[in-house]
């Protein structure tokens, strides 16, 4: 049902955009294409991002349906560019992403863009909790954390409010990592959505990269938790914090310290988690700092 109802949802963006005056629409029977569409990458894993360019004149906007999630596209000095993410669990294989290019004077175009989406290589992992943790792996409080965290994460703040990359908080030892499938105390399965790197409670933690401070408390599962807002459908967490020196609305540059990491929330020892998100889904935080992300006009 849930499938059905989002399909036509689609169906009915494409129809709306197909009734719009002057649509032009580019493939093999349209007319010559205005505006140019390259993928920074050839293929997507499961779990990854990557940036989409789209060239040519007198373009008003761009947005992309990819994996039934809607993406902006962002005006930089030679093109309009995209950051696009597979989620985790997607299919593998190919997928199309239908990428809208609205012009000045009115019409549009139509690109049906085939993204191949590869395996993300995820391992399995099983973890004991004790008893006086078997709480945090009740399915409401789990899935009430996730819709709240997607109820921000999906927002696209168009501002590019990071300057120069991101860096990351530190990268070992590392003792976590993306994507693993949980199973904990043998009963529940859980997706890892970040990175974990073991450090002594109080450790320094910074924010990687400038943005606006969108959370700062205590979660069930995350415990001490920080989500920044970076812009262009980026954002960072940071998780099982010992203090909070941030308030939701508050700018924070690349490398201000924003608080301590800790072992708070459902954390068997002492580490940050840390993990990303781009446009409403998590993404693996190493790969993420090797998208070429200092000049995403280029
Ligand atoms: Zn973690």
């Amino acid at each position: 049902m849930k499938r059905w109802v989002v399909g036509c949802m689609v169906t009915c963006m494409a129809l709306a955009v197909l009734c719009m005056p002057g649509a032009a629409f580019a493939g093999p029977d349209g007319q010559q294409a205005r505006a140019t569409v390259s993928l920074d990458f050839q293929w997507l894993r499961q779990g990854r991002a990557g940036f989409v360019h789209v060239y040519g004149q007198d373009i008003s906007e761009v947005t992309a349906v990819f994996q039934e999630r809607v993406f902006n596209f962002y005006p930089e000095a030679q093109a309009y560019v995209g950051l696009i993410s597979a989620d985790m669990e997607s299919d593998v294989g190919t997928h199309t992403m239908q990428v809208w290019v609205r012009y000045t004077d009115g019409t549009a175009e139509r690109f049906d863009q085939p993204v191949d989406v590869t395996y993300g290589e995820f391992g399995q992992s099983n973890v004991t909790l004790p008893a006086s943790m078997s709480a945090l792996l009740e399915p409401e409080i789990n899935q009430d954390e996730i819709d709240r965290l997607a109820n921000i994460t999906t927002r696209f703040t168009p501002e590019r409010y990071w300057v120069g990359g991101f860096i990351p908080i530190s990268l070992d030892p590392l003792i976590g990592w993306f994507g693993t499938s949980r199973l904990y105390n043998g009963t529940y399965w859980y997706r890892h959505t970040g990175i974990d790197i073991a450090m002594p409670v109080g450790t320094p933690i910074i924010a990687t990269a400038g943005g606006r401070v969108m959370l700062s408390e205590t979660l069930a599962i995350r415990g001490g938790y920080i989500l920044i807002d970076h812009g262009w459908g980026i954002y960072s967490g940071y998780a099982h914090l010992s203090e909070r020196f941030v308030v939701p609305g508050q700018w924070v540059r690349q490398g201000d310290v924003i608080g301590l990491s800790g072992m708070n929330g459902r954390s068997t020892g002492a580490h940050i988690h840390w993990e990303i998100a781009v446009g409403g889904t998590w993404v693996d935080p190493e790969d993420f700092l090797t998208l070429g992300l200092n000049e995403p006009g280029a």
